[in-house]
């Protein structure tokens, strides 16, 4: 028997229907990149059904080319025949972990990611060179220019940091502006609490404006996501179980969250725990609660916006919501209740920007040519704006703006209709 056996890996079915059409290779951003059949949706099939029939080895090289996907869905999406090349990439992510741990990886994704308080602690360094001065010191002395591309590029990944992390400040219940006619939940995401407060205040603000109480509990950890992304699925189901516990004390009609790769995640717990007898049928129970924050106003009556955003805004998709949500008519529908509000379609709004969680990290040179094409295609629009659900790809479309020498702000669809609505 072979020592495969014992480990979890994909079904069969996830990988043996490939008819090897190519048709995913048409919409693989990577594979647009390089044209090597490695780097394609295909490719990473092919290469998973090798390694795990026995006639390949699993080596880290082999891992490799599944850490070089992006894990966009946009294969997912296309295939004919329903194979799911993004989600087998991420499972032989962890078929790798399983085979050769990594010591690194268990004490980034199981001590410090799902901690809120050690991440807290941290970012603090990050939270002094803003508050300080340091930054703008840095810019202003042209020092910046002397760090290599890659650093230089991470660093205007940086948005604003607030003085707190919003969860410590937010109440853990917002009562409905007037009437109320909602009973909500709040995640608050890790990234939406450290590094986008305001995006996520406004959020709240949103809700309760239009009828929502909103119940935000302090106690949440990490969507599981980032471990996801490293083959850590043990990790994933004990923060799944965790965040399920914390909801399970309140009575919800929904759990919404304003971070398209949160609602993605917290949307698999049933999938994610339904081999487990004790908490399949809880966590599918929270799974069907959970919407994105655009998603569930879309359902509500709104009050509509009084104020005016005088600008031509675009929109870019984030996979996590238009691939694995299926969520992308009400963002932009959102928008344009807006007045003044120009809204201009972008070319391949939901082309992968190319942050993918770390690319531009790990992944650097693919990571920046997808995400100049990225640049190029908002250049065209003439927006004045970029508005988009997900801290990830604020964050790398801020970098790109930075990169191209555009002057083009960076800004979460809620919080333009936060800001119409005034105060
Ligand atoms: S994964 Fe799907 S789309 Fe891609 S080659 Fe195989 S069958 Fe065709
Ligand atoms: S998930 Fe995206 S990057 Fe990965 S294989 Fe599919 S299309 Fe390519």
């Amino acid at each position: 028997m072979s020592f495969l056996s014992n480990l979890e890996k994909p079904a069969e079915t996830d990988y043996l229907n490939c008819i090897r059409c190519g048709l995913c290779l048409s919409v693989c951003p990577t594979y647009r990149e390089y044209l090597t059949e490695t780097a394609s949706p295909r490719g990473r099939v092919a290469l998973a059904r090798k390694g795990l029939d026995g006639q390949l080895e699993l080596s880290p090289n082999l891992t490799e080319q599944m850490y070089s996907c992006f894990g966009c869905m946009a294969c997912n999406d296309i295939c004919p025949v329903g194979i799911h090349p993004g989600d087998l990439a991420l499972s032989m992510r962890h078929v790798q972990e399983q085979i050769e741990p990594s010591g690194w990886k268990h004490a980034l994704f199981g001590g410090l990611i799902p901690r809120p308080q050690r991440m807290e602690a941290a970012t603090w360094p990050l939270r002094l060179y803003q508050r300080l001065g340091l930054r703008k010191l840095f810019y202003a002395l042209g020092l910046r220019k002397l760090l290599p591309e890659q650093l230089r590029d991470l660093e205007a990944q940086l948005p604003s940091i607030p003085q707190r992390p919003l969860r410590r400040v937010l109440p853990e219940v917002t009562a409905a502006k007037g009437e109320k006619r909602h009973q909500v939940g709040f995640f608050l995401g890790c990234a939406q609490s450290l590094l986008f407060a305001e995006e996520s205040s406004a959020s709240t603000r949103v809700l309760a404006r239009n009828g929502c109480e909103v119940t935000t509990p302090e106690d949440v950890v990490c969507c599981g996501m980032p471990a996801r992304g490293y083959g850590q699925m043990d990790q994933v189901r004990e923060q799944a179980r965790h965040n399920i516990a914390v909801y399970e004390r309140y009575d919800l009609e929904v759990i919404i969250t304003d971070c398209a790769t949160c609602g993605s995640t917290l949307k698999e717990y049933g999938e994610i725990l339904a081999d487990d007898p004790e908490w399949a049928a809880r966590a599918e129970a929270f799974s069907a609660k959970v919407r994105d924050i655009s998603e569930y106003l879309a359902t509500i009556p709104l009050e509509k916006p009084t104020g005016r955003v005088e600008a031509r805004v675009t929109y870019h998709d984030p996979c996590h919501l238009r691939r694995a949500q299926h969520v992308w008519e009400e963002p932009r529908s959102l928008m344009k209740l807006i007045d003044g509000l120009e809204f201009v379609e972008m070319p391949e709004a939901d082309w992968c920007c190319g942050s993918a969680g770390s690319q531009l990290i790990t992944h650097y040179e693919t990571s920046t040519k997808v995400l100049d094409r990225k640049m190029d295609n908002l250049n065209s629009t003439g927006a004045q704006i970029v508005a988009s659900g997900c801290p990830g790809c604020q964050m790398q479309l801020t970098t790109g703006i930075q990169r191209n020498g555009l002057a083009v702000r960076v800004v979460h669809p809620i919080t333009l209709l936060d800001e119409a609505y005034g105060e």
